[in-house]
């Protein structure tokens, strides 16, 4: 029977460890953490996530801004503000928490960010940085990941990964990770998306998977092996008539049967979501303690 991954028990450990050493740099007269978070509009899920990193902060003792825009804020007017977090020198690391409206071209905003700051790792310099092994700021969702093989001291060497999904938040991101010469790391990557033929054959070969596609159940018993890893990264909100809340969310694996063959297994919810936060308060004080750029 797997080993659960509990993702909510390291995140909090983490932010404890991450609370102590605010508490001593603070008594040590060094500066206070100080994240921000730029938020557009008015998306409800965009809202609880912004939400959810200030009281983070908040709760292990870093400054944190929320800078709040209207829906019809233009793109020039986002850009502005960005070169003012930019300069800001009491702002250690910032986050524009995407989805942007339609009329926002993503990719300028992710490129305006100083990389100094970039504290969410979206920008092409940190990309970059990430696939050749430099110091850097990892992207939260698979640095979270990375975390959790660490401390549940999953080993990685030598081993078969599949990941599915190539976003370029999880999927592509993991498969660099998972192949790079670090530990956790060295596997050898499958990288399958959906394109892919035949993924039940690269599946049912694989040591390790990590699921990230969006799919409510998508991975079933039929297409793992025995012994297998399994990190399931999918999120999915669906009705339930067995909620008091009348939804349930779901993640892309198949739970109860695939964790009967698996060695390792990480639920949904409370198995990677959890990690994503802690992962940005981890490099939140990197950024203060200008531990990747000095
Ligand atoms: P995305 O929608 O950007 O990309 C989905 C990927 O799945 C694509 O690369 C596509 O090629 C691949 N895909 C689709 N159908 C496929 C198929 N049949 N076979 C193989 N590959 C297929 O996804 P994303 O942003 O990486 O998100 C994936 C899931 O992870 C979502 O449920 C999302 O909510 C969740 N998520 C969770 C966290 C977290 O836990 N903190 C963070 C980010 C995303």
């Amino acid at each position: 029977m797997a080993i659960v991954i509990d993702g909510k028990l390291i995140s909090q450990q983490i932010q404890e460890e991450l609370a102590l050493e605010v508490k001593t740099i603070k008594t040590n007269g060094g500066k206070t953490p100080h994240l921000a978070a730029i938020l557009v509009g008015n998306d409800g899920a965009s809202e609880t996530y912004v939400g959810a990193k200030v009281k983070a902060c908040e709760k292990i003792g870093f400054k944190s801004t929320l800078v709040r825009l209207s829906q019809d804020t233009t793109e020039q007017e986002l850009l502005y503000i960005i070169k003012g977090l930019n300069a800001d020198a009491d702002i250690d690391g910032y986050i524009v928490q995407l989805p942007l409206p339609k009329h926002i071209n993503e990719q300028h905003i992710i490129e305006a960010v100083d990389p100094k700051k970039d504290v969410d790792g979206f920008h092409p310099q940190s990309v970059g940085r990430m696939a050749l092994n430099l110091p850097t700021y990892l992207p939260a969702t698979p640095y979270g990941i990375m975390q959790l093989l660490e401390r549940y001291k999953i080993e990685t060497v030598g081993k078969h990964c599949v990941v599915i999904g190539r976003s370029h938040i999880v999927g592509s991101p993991m498969s660099i990770l998972m192949a790079r010469n670090t530990n956790p790391g060295n596997c050898t990557v499958t990288m399958c998306h959906s394109r892919t033929a035949n993924l039940k054959e690269f599946t049912l070969k694989a040591d390790i998977i990590i699921v990230a596609l969006g799919k409510p159940e998508f991975l079933t018993a039929d297409m793992v092996k025995d012994g297998v890893v399994v990190i399931d990264v999918g999120i999915t909100r669906v009705t339930s008539d067995s909620t008091k809340s009348g939804f349930k969310l779901l993640g892309d694996v198949k739970y109860d049967e695939v964790a009967a063959k698996s060695s390792f297994i990480t639920p949904v919810p409370g198995g990677v979501g959890p990690m994503t936060i802690a992962s940005l308060l981890v490099n939140t004080l990197k950024a203060s303690k200008k531990e990747v750029y000095k």
